[in-house]
């Protein structure tokens, strides 16, 4: 079934079950309404980002209704600033659309424009600017804030709320007992639990950003409570989930799992989810658990090389919990985690940590330069080293990322290893590009990776690309990342953003093309979901907004590049969902 069907059945099935409120269904039934000219949610068919583009980079639209040629209009004037024909119509095979594609990549003029088909169709306006993504990239920075729990969050109007969380204690699984000073962290994407393992690829993702644009990063403002200290805004909004990643460590080196309540919440604002926030453990000795161990080696390592400026005692913390975190996963390298009785938050369990210690052990090698790492990151490699394989990291396969580290760290290197792994990275990169051109829509998803998260999985699609363009500079590598930025504004067939200030979306719509269940999604969003009792930002669409859905405007992003990688989400009323961004600011420079 293509999935505009699906949207179509499953909004009629849910609807019928009662899971489906007014505006799910009137949205829904939007995304179809094909032959209609209003712009509501996607349905002029004109889908593209819906905040622009960047001067000097491509620039493509996918049009899924019949039209010859299109032109750009400049709404400044009301001029026609380029006439084009459309491309050929094809399919796309994720949708079943026809679709055909509008390239006025040659328009480079600042300014705000719409497309206009030959078939009297017009599209949403939106920008060409130098720093058109530098809004998306603040709210979803802010959106990490959002996310804070052990503290007061203030983004601003009702979007608010007290200290959550302080209530905190040891599970009888973490082979410890009684009441702990343990809080602080991010929330996970829909509910309150703080983990490991997701805090792992996120915090480690936003500081290979830092290290990779720290240059774009240093002065950017969130006007987060630690603004106009010591540490840059960025690293300080960072620091907090680093703080609570140190607090789950033992005194061993070992790391516990995470800390939640004993299963999820209902829908309630965070400081009313009552009762002890328990610190988690595997439930026999050694209690903590290799992957999350091995996490946060890698982060810490990062960590320590980041903050060696700005907080030196911090980043010699972090130092010291990295060497701790990695002595310990040589100890007991298959510690693996499940849900222990009576837990039923998100397990996050991974049976095979070798990825893991790969990772801290390249991140430990390239902070230090101590030989003992280099020999073990050595004895990790495939042999021959031609069978070293490259794929987009994720939660709990970080393999590529101890790959990456290697490669990048500008240490003495084995220069076999390295060329082995740039290889595999760019026939990975060249295999994504394809990927892109066959999908109607521009971005690098093949079917099977239409599933929960998928947006995590385009953006970690970027950050491959992005890497590969550092092994060997090519405008394909960047132009695929970038397709993949679109599609997480507005270039799907949905013509939903998902995430920003300009948007057309409705929690259904994020729930279903992500393929997930109603019971699941029902646990998550909780906080925006209560905050949410807000109307819409402002977008520079009102006519997008006529339905007035409560959504939240804060994506989740992980900004920049080399690309992103936070679970964080906007968060419609019910779901939340895992979001990936891509922002690409070193084109901007
Ligand atoms: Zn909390």
């Amino acid at each position: 079934m293509y999935r505009r069907e699906f949207l179509k059945t499953a909004a009629s099935c849910l609807g019928a079950l009662g899971f489906v409120k007014d505006s799910w269904g009137a949205q829904v039934s939007g995304v179809d309404a094909g032959s209609s000219k209003s712009a509501s949610a996607g349905g002029n068919r004109i889908y593209l980002n819906q905040i622009g583009f960047l001067p000097d980079s491509s620039k493509v639209a996918t049009v899924s209704t019949r039209a010859g040629s299109f032109l750009v209009r400049s709404l400044k004037d009301n001029s026609v600033a380029l006439r084009s024909t459309l491309s050929a119509q094809r399919l796309d095979n994720a949708s079943g659309d026809s679709v055909q594609s509008a390239d006025f990549s040659t328009l480079k003029v600042p300014g705000e424009y719409r497309i206009e088909l030959d078939s009297g169709v017009s599209g949403d306006s939106f920008l060409i600017r130098k720093d058109v993504y530098d809004n998306a990239l603040l709210l979803t920075m802010r959106s990490f804030y959002g996310q804070r729990c052990g503290c007061d969050v203030n983004l601003g109007g009702k979007y608010a709320h007290p200290k959550c969380h302080m209530d905190a204690a040891f599970h009888a699984s973490s082979g410890k007992t009684g009441r702990c000073d343990i809080h602080g962290g991010w929330h996970d994407a829909g509910d309150y639990g703080r983990y490991m393992i997701n805090s792992g690829i996120t915090t480690g993702t936003l500081l290979w950003a830092w290290e990779s644009y720290g240059a774009s990063l240093h002065d950017f403002a969130l006007r987060i409570p630690e603004s106009g200290g010591k540490v840059p805004d960025f690293l300080a909004e960072i620091q907090w989930n680093l703080q609570w990643m140190l607090s789950l460590q033992d005194n061993d080196g070992g790391v516990w799992q995470k800390q939640s309540r004993d299963d999820f919440c209902s829908f309630i604002m965070p400081q009313d989810e009552l009762g002890p926030n328990y610190v988690i453990g595997t439930g026999s000795v050694p209690y903590k658990s290799t992957c999350a161990t091995a996490d946060l080696a890698a982060v810490m390592a990062i960590a320590a090389r980041c903050y060696s400026s700005y907080a030196p005692a911090f980043s010699q913390q972090c130092l010291k919990a990295a060497r701790a975190a990695w002595s310990w996963c040589q100890n007991n390298p298959n510690v693996f985690f499940k849900n222990p009785a009576g837990i039923h938050t998100a397990e996050f369990g991974d049976n095979d940590c070798r990825d893991e210690l790969l990772w801290a052990t390249a991140e430990l090698w390239r902070t230090t330069g101590d030989a003992v790492f280099h020999q073990a990151f050595m004895g990790m490699l495939p042999q021959p080293l031609a069978t070293i394989k490259i794929e987009a990291p994720s939660a709990t396969q970080v393999t590529s990322r101890g790959y990456w580290s290697y490669a990048l760290a500008g240490r003495n290197r084995s220069d076999a290893a390295v060329a082995a792994i740039q290889q595999a990275t760019l026939k990975t990169a060249r295999e994504l590009v394809h990927q892109s051109s066959e999908n109607g829509y521009g971005n690098s998803l093949a079917l099977e990776d239409y599933a929960g998260g998928s947006n995590a999985v385009v953006a970690n699609h970027s950050l491959l690309l992005l890497i590969a363009n550092q092994f060997e500079p090519d405008s394909s590598h960047l132009d695929c990342a970038l397709n993949n930025l679109h599609y997480l504004l507005g270039r799907n067939c949905l013509g939903i953003s998902w995430g920003s200030r300009s948007w057309v979306h409705t929690p259904s719509s994020i729930r279903i093309i992500g393929l997930v269940s109603p019971t699941i999604s029902l646990r998550h969003g909780r906080v925006y979901y209560q905050m949410g009792r807000m109307p819409i930002p402002r977008t520079r669409s009102p006519r997008r907004c006529r339905a007035k859905r409560r959504c939240v405007c804060m994506s989740t992003m992980s900004a920049l590049i080399p690309a992103t990688n936070r679970s964080l989400v906007a968060m419609p009323r019910w779901c939340s969902f895992s979001l990936h961004f891509t922002h690409n600011r070193a084109t901007d420079e």
